[in-house]
């Protein structure tokens, strides 16, 4: 090499950005350390396919490892590690840090919510000898991807009588599944020239349910009749009972590692519940922090965060304020001193569509975990867009531990766009920045992730949490 030549790369490594695959910077034992957490990744996956479902399985694992429920005015001291559930589908977890609470907290926020199909309030039904539940889609989906694949159904019933039962039917080896169907191409020919978006328009999403009536030849809507009669034998409902109901489809597929090279995990939801994991495990890791540290897994983020369950509720904010009372501070103090890592997902650059990215700025699979200063669409429009300062202290603390890291904008300018939950928790006064993990067909039934990118979020959380 010319000395020409070895100036250049010299001022090269000095100057320039280095976006390299994380494969280059990774030592063989620390890929088998990613490969190893993502065991547990799929697990969760394959337990926690819903808001509910994540919340039961994270506090089974919380009680395993010592910590307990956060009851309002219990006394708190460094080390304690506590959680409160809402409502079933929302979790705050704490681990107090030896620091004055009033120095702020670490928050880590994801979300456990995904989108999928919700039964509606009077589901089902009977035509032509085949029954069906209505449905109404949750989240922004491509409806066309929801048709000819195998669904379960999960979720909750409240009876006339006030009692409930928890329903889960699809995941298990021996359970039936469902699914929506859909025109053969044969007969298709008027339904292939609509555009995409109406290929499947949403009161088609309708699930197959049986098709065998109940034997006498009098009876109309038979079908039905015996669908519900299974109903009621196994989980002693009427029809009624609908309508005090929660009850969502999802894919029944399990998480599996994609590829000859198993770098990569298909699954149902990883959105967001690939940095909820991370986030709870961190936590669940997290021993003596110096600030106390704040995981929230929240519900709603899918459909705009309103609601008793989402971050546009004040569910979070009271959780600090009364922890900041046990602690000898005020809510106001402590939120205005904290800093935030909103952890969602971002967009992973599609080598089949390049189209819809800025190569510059999109995030790429196998690069690490992905800071996001702003999100929004438009001219920015509805994000909290992190200071420079604090975009500064973040990228020098994963810097200095060694967290491979780095940044994405959803899409192009003008593109499209999304949002998180950053803005409602920097509204707070709470400095916040979003840092994710990039998925590929975010939002289809199924999303795929690096495991590297997975383990990155883990590492990254746990050092925020440990500063
Ligand atoms: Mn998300
Ligand atoms: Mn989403």
């Amino acid at each position: 090499m010319s000395e020409k030549n070895s100036a250049a790369k010299e001022l090269k490594e000095k100057l320039l950005l280095n976006r390299k695959n994380a494969v280059f910077k990774l030592t063989d034992n620390e890929l088998a350390e990613c490969d190893s957490y993502c065991e547990g990744y799929k697990s969760f996956m394959n337990a926690a396919k819903t808001e509910r479902e994540a919340v039961i399985t994270a506090v089974d694992m919380l009680k395993k490892n010592g910590f307990c429920e956060y009851k309002p005015g219990m006394k708190l001291a460094a080390g304690d590690r506590v959680y409160r559930v809402n409502r079933g589908k929302a979790l705050l977890i704490a681990v107090i840090g030896t620091e004055p609470i009033s120095a702020g907290v670490r928050l880590c926020a994801a979300h456990i919510d995904s989108p999928r199909l919700d039964l509606k309030q009077n589901p089902l039904y009977e035509d032509n000898e085949t029954a069906f539940f209505k449905t109404h889609y949750y989240g922004g989906i491509k409806k066309y991807q929801w048709t000819t694949i195998p669904l379960s159904l999960h979720g909750v019933i409240i009876r006339a009588d006030g009692t409930s039962v928890t329903v889960n039917v699809g995941e298990d080896e021996n359970d039936p599944v469902f699914c929506v169907t859909d025109l053969l191409p044969h007969l298709a020919t008027e339904q292939m020239k609509r555009p995409l978006a109406q290929g499947i328009k949403g009161e088609d999403l309708n699930i197959l349910i049986g098709s065998r009536p109940f034997r006498d030849d009098e009876a109309s809507s038979a079908v039905k009749l015996n669908i519900m009669k299974i109903l009621n034998e196994k989980y002693g409902i009427i029809e009624a009972d609908f309508i005090s109901a929660e009850l969502e489809a999802v894919p029944a597929f399990k998480a599996k590692d994609i590829g000859f090279d198993r770098s990569l995990i298909g699954a149902y939801g990883h959105d967001d519940r690939v940095c909820a994991y991370p986030a709870l495990t961190a936590a669940i890791d997290c021993k003596a922090p110096k600030h106390t540290a704040v995981t929230v897994l929240t519900d709603k983020e899918e459909t705009g965060s309103n609601g008793n369950t989402g971050l546009c509720s004040s569910y979070l904010e009271y959780f600090i304020y009364d922890l900041a009372e046990a602690l000898g501070s005020d809510g106001r103090t402590v939120l205005s001193a904290s800093e935030c890592l909103s952890a969602d997902v971002n967009a992973a650059f599609d080598p089949n569509f390049p189209e819809v990215n800025e190569r510059n700025n999109c995030a790429y699979i196998n690069r690490g975990v992905c800071i996001t200063k702003y999100t929004g669409a438009r001219g920015k429009s509805g994000t909290s867009d992190a200071s420079a300062e604090f975009a500064g202290r973040i990228r020098i603390l994963m810097d200095a531990n060694n967290v491979i890291w780095q940044t994405g904008e959803l899409g192009k300018v003008d593109e499209g766009g999304g949002g998180t939950v950053a803005a409602y928790i920097a509204n707070l006064n709470v400095d916040t920045i979003d840092m994710g993990v990039p998925v590929l067909c975010m939002h289809a039934p199924y999303e795929v992730v690096s495991k590297i990118d997975t383990y990155m979020a883990y590492k990254a959380f746990s050092v925020f949490m440990a500063d």
